[in-house]
């Protein structure tokens, strides 16, 4: 039996902390910014745009909404992001995806200075990412990472199997988890026996996108489990990449869905913006 990893309590205390170094900074006349671009009326993007202006707002940060019509051009849309990153009152920049068709995502990010990245998906990011050299760090991986702090699980030495190798999850934890010293095994569609490798595991970070397609009976007795993975099933049922109810009966500790690493990557949002914003105090 496991213990179950809350990722809506860790996430409320780091939103405390959050909002205490937000006080700080604001007494020192620094107050934090996030600038939220939205292109277009996609509806998950608008519930996404925002629940990130309510939590900004929470914790006293102040977000620079952006809402754009679809046909906003690219030409308009970069000479925003260039407008944002010489704002002195701007610590971080988010541009919520996906972006309309006609405009190319890769020059748009790209185009955000790596200052003010606080997503972490700049090239010059996850160059200093996979140099060991962390500049910001994308929000869920990173969020994934703060749980397992906070849960105390030490990776040092530890066999890590992650299970996805997306660019926004897969890869980017894989490459925390090394800087922490673990033993990193990245499966993907093409890995062979993946039961095997999972089974092999201290610690099974699942980031696939497929319905509990990672069996509990593959884990191992007393592992760390943590499922990113959030799969609408039916009309109502979140599910994720894990079988939770038979991985609940072999890990030491397991992320539910939903109540677990969902509520960190907001979360770490304001992290990264925070951090931004002390580096602008410290005159970095
Ligand atoms: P992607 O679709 O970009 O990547 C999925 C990865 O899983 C790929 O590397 C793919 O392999 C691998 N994969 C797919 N099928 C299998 C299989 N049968 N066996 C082994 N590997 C497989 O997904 P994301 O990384 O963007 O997201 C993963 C999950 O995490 C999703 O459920 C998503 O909703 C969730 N998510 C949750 C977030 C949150 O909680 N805040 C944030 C971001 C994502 P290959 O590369 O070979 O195709």
């Amino acid at each position: 039996m496991a213990t179950v990893i809350d990722g809506k309590a860790i996430a409320a205390d780091m939103r405390e902390e959050i909002k205490a170094d937000t006080a700080e900074l604001v007494a020192q006349g620094v107050t934090p910014g996030l600038a939220v671009v939205l292109v277009g009326e996609d509806p998950a993007s608008r519930v996404y745009v925002s629940m990130k202006e309510k939590a900004c707002a929470a914790a006293g940060i102040f977000s620079d909404e952006h809402k754009l019509p679809a046909e906003t051009s690219e030409a308009d849309l970069l000479a925003l992001i260039e407008k944002l990153n010489a704002d002195e009152k701007i610590d971080g920049i988010l541009v919520q995806l996906p972006l309309p068709d006609h405009i190319d995502e890769a020059k748009v990010l790209d185009l955000i200075s790596p200052k003010k990245d606080v997503d972490g998906f700049h090239p010059y990011n996850v160059g200093r990412l996979a140099t060991g050299n962390p500049l910001f760090q994308p929000c869920t991986p990173y969020g994934v990472m703060k749980m397992l702090e906070r849960t105390g699980v030490d990776l040092k030495g530890k066999e890590v199997v992650v299970v996805g190798r997306s660019n926004i999850v897969g890869k980017p934890v894989a490459l925390m988890c090394l800087a922490e010293h673990a033993t990193v095994t990245i499966c993907h569609s093409r890995t062979q026996d993946l039961p095997a490798k999972v089974a092999a595991a201290d610690v099974v970070i699942a980031a696939v996108g497929v319905p509990e397609m990672v069996k509990g009976a593959w884990i191992k007795e007393g592992a760390v489990v943590i499922d990113v993975g959030v799969n609408r099933v039916g009309e109502k049922k979140l599910v994720g990449d894990v079988e939770y109810d038979a991985a609940f009966e072999r890990a030491s500790a397991i992320t539910p869905v939903p109540g677990g690493v969902g509520p960190m990557t907001i979360t770490m949002l304001l992290y990264n913006t925070v951090v931004s914003a002390k580096r602008r105090a410290a005159g970095e």
